[in-house]
């Protein structure tokens, strides 16, 4: 079916026109897409505040039907509140779209599946606040702000003499504090909060601020900036710190937390780089039991100071992490997945015309060098079967094993913008009709695997 089409089929099926018997046709365009915004609001994303939520990021801007299913099959709104409309920035750049395009996308997806249970759409890893116009201009209610740039890792291992010195450059006015206010506020004090007494001596703390400083200075400059635009647009903020090189302790955790809170943030969602490594498309690599001692630390700091939500990032394919995290979280927790998706459309297309899934195998791993640099990953390409030698039959294979998934994973950018000996796009528009032309197929491959995602967080 058209993409024409599925519109026409699903006006007729949400009643649009309100006259009865009125069809109304018309191209799948931004102009539609917007009237549909404006007439349907179930169609316009508002925030979803502190309830269990999924973020079901899409690469490609066809995998929102699948994902509608998905959510529908664990029980609905009732059990994880979704967040279609979902893209980073730096995601955004490498697959060349825009915000108003990774609305649309997200729109025409559950116009067609006939969701009218409403969406929230989160603006992924903000950077600056000219990204915070950009997304609010087309209608995201989630802004996520990552102030990553800002965090200095090197205080984990920076001794007393270094930590005095940097905290004294702390952009203190910034941060509406000087040294010796924020040292009365601090030293000495040890605070419970449940099962964690959190003690901060001058070392503790002095980490913390040089640590996280800057990156509060950040985020309460982003957030004043979203709070005067957005106006009485009701939106909401996540804090994210997960792309860093050091895990936030938890005494990290409560120095940022409270400091935010008293530079009068608001957020709903904050995520810690938790211990181990969260690396993209694939399970959790670490000591499972130091992350349930991490998560249970987070999630108490987390309902101490809002209750606002632990917010999983890198979250796709973490099937080890999810039963702990649901149960430590006791429901305030956010998932956060993207790459996966466009890994089950490889899927679908490795199945549908598996030449063309070994040519974009073969070309991921040549850019896999190149790609990884701005990804936390590990793979290694010599472990990555090389494209020739592999079955056709065995070709879907490839998306379990690990190496291969995630140089698959992180090549998703240089794949959409290869161009062949024709100037013309060498792979994207081929894997765009095929899973044009095999919707259902899609949908199937991404209900199968979101279901495995969504079930253990649903209460
Ligand atoms: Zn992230």
């Amino acid at each position: 079916m058209s993409r024409t089409g599925i519109a026409i089929g699903a006006a007729v099926a949400a009643g649009l026109g309100a006259v009865a018997g009125t069809v109304l046709v018309g191209p799948v365009s931004p102009r539609n897409a917007a009237a549909l915004r404006r007439h349907l609001e179930w169609l316009r994303p508002r925030p979803l505040g502190t309830k269990t939520s999924a973020g079901l990021g899409d690469r490609l801007g066809l995998a929102t039907p699948g994902h509608v299913r998905a959510v529908r099959a664990v029980g609905g709104i009732a059990a994880i509140a979704p967040i279609f409309p979902q893209q980073s920035i730096r995601e955004m750049t490498r697959t060349g779209r825009t915000p108003i395009e990774v609305m649309d996308d997200a729109t025409w997806g559950m116009f067609a599946e006939g969701w009218k249970d409403g969406t929230g759409a989160d603006a992924d890893h903000l950077k600056t606040t000219a990204d915070v116009d950009a997304c609010l201009a087309v209608g995201f209610s989630m802004f996520t702000i990552d102030p990553g740039e800002h965090v200095d890792s090197a205080a984990d291992t920076a001794d007393a003499a270094t930590l005095r010195e940097r905290a004294a450059a702390l952009p203190w006015a910034d941060l509406a504090d000087s040294e010796d206010a924020m040292r009365r506020r601090y030293l000495g004090q040890s605070v419970v909060v449940e099962h964690l007494t959190i003690a901060f001596d001058e070392a503790t703390l002095l980490r913390a601020a040089v640590k996280y400083g800057r990156a509060v200075a950040h985020v309460a400059r982003m957030a004043r900036h979203l709070r005067q635009a957005a106006g009485p647009r009701l939106v909401e903020l996540e804090v994210s710190v997960d792309e860093t090189e050091t895990p936030t302790s938890p005494a990290e955790h409560y120095w940022v937390a409270n400091e935010l809170n008293r530079l009068e943030v608001e957020w709903v969602s904050l995520a810690p780089r938790f211990v181990g490594r969260f690396e993209k498309g694939v399970d959790y690599i670490g000591d499972i039991g130091e992350l349930e001692k991490d998560i249970a630390a987070h999630a108490a700091l987390a309902r101490h100071f809002g209750p606002y939500k632990l917010s999983l990032h890198s979250g796709s394919d973490k099937f080890k992490v999810y039963p702990i995290a649901a149960r430590l979280a006791q429901g305030l927790v956010h998932l956060k997945t993207a790459g996966t998706s466009y890994l089950e459309a490889l899927r679908t297309v490795a199945a549908v015309d598996p030449a063309f899934f070994r040519a974009i195998y073969a070309f991921a791993r040549e850019r896999y060098d190149t790609d990884k640099a701005s990804y936390h990953v590990s793979a290694e390409l010599g472990k990555a079967p090389a494209a020739k030698g592999v079955p056709e039959g065995d070709l879907p294979a490839l998306l379990e094993q690990f190496d291969a998934r995630e140089i698959l994973h992180v090549t998703f950018g240089s794949v959409l913008k290869e161009a062949g000996p024709d100037g013309k796009p060498r792979f994207k528009d081929t894997l765009f009709g095929l899973l044009r032309a095999n919707p259902e197929a899609y949908a199937d491959n991404l209900e199968r695997h979101f279901v495995k995602h969504l079930k253990p967080f649903v209460r």
